[in-house]
């Protein structure tokens, strides 16, 4: 048996000329609202607003369906604390013993690094200088989290071959480093910031003030 995929396309025929339709999809925006604002669009036939590319795309994968699905339930059920869909695009798949993960974007100039005899490998894609995308094959929960945490930073590469070079390596630090510089200001902000204000500038009263005002 051979099983070719041609590709798809939503049937958008129902919405001709009721929805604003893009990309061969329904239009809507970071709240997952069509052109309608009471009619909302998930999953592969929504067009929706992608942050991280600063342009609309429509994606057919499993994890974006049941994100923009959840994302479109919180919207109408608290509009008031639900903010504009931030969606890291994310792919994966399994075929018998093979089993990937894809996230960000597949474009620019790609830089393989792995060995590809064996079961750990992948690629990243880089475009206009920064890291857009990686693609992993047989990786660990936190070799893959690593991936998606260095795709979402975009990090500048100067050096693609350096980057050949670390492979994976380079995920696993730029991830560890984002941890580290994380912790260190949540440190500040909870120690250092206050011990500061009480130092130079308010009481203890003042301070519980400002405090109980931004929790
Ligand atoms: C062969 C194949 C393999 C795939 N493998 C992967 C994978 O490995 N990883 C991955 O992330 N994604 C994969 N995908 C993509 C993934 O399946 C889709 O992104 C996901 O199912 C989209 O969910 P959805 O709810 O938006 O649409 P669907 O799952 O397509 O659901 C839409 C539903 O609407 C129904 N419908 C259509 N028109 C009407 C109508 N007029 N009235 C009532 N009902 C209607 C359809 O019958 C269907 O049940 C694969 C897709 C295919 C086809």
């Amino acid at each position: 048996m051979v099983v070719v995929g041609i590709g798809i396309r939503p049937n958008t025929d129902l919405f001709e000329g009721q929805l604003t339709l893009d990309k061969g999809g329904i239009k809507v925006n970071g709240r997952m609202q069509t052109s309608n604002s009471s009619v909302y669009a998930v999953g592969d036939v929504a067009a929706f607003p992608v942050k991280l590319f600063g342009e609309s795309r429509r994606l057919e994968h499993v994890d974006a369906a049941r994100k923009s699905a959840k994302h479109a339930v919180a919207a109408i059920m608290d509009p008031e604390k639900t903010g504009e869909f931030d969606y890291l695009p994310f792919f994966y798949s399994r075929v018998f013993i093979l089993s990937w993960q894809f996230y960000g974007d597949g474009v620019g100039e790609v830089v393989h690094f792995g060995d590809f005899s064996r079961n750990t490998f992948g690629a990243y894609w880089v475009n206009k200088g920064h890291l857009v995308g990686s693609f992993l094959e047989g990786g660990t929960k936190e070799q893959y989290e690593a991936l998606s945490k260095v795709t979402r930073l975009k990090p500048a590469i100067e050096d693609v071959s350096e980057l050949e070079r670390q492979g994976l390596g380079f995920a696993l630090v730029v991830s560890q480093e984002a941890a580290a510089a994380t912790t260190i200001a949540a440190t500040w902000l909870l120690v250092a910031l206050p011990s500061l204000l009480l130092d130079h500038y308010m009481s203890g009263a003042q301070l519980l003030v400002l405090l109980w005002q931004y929790r």
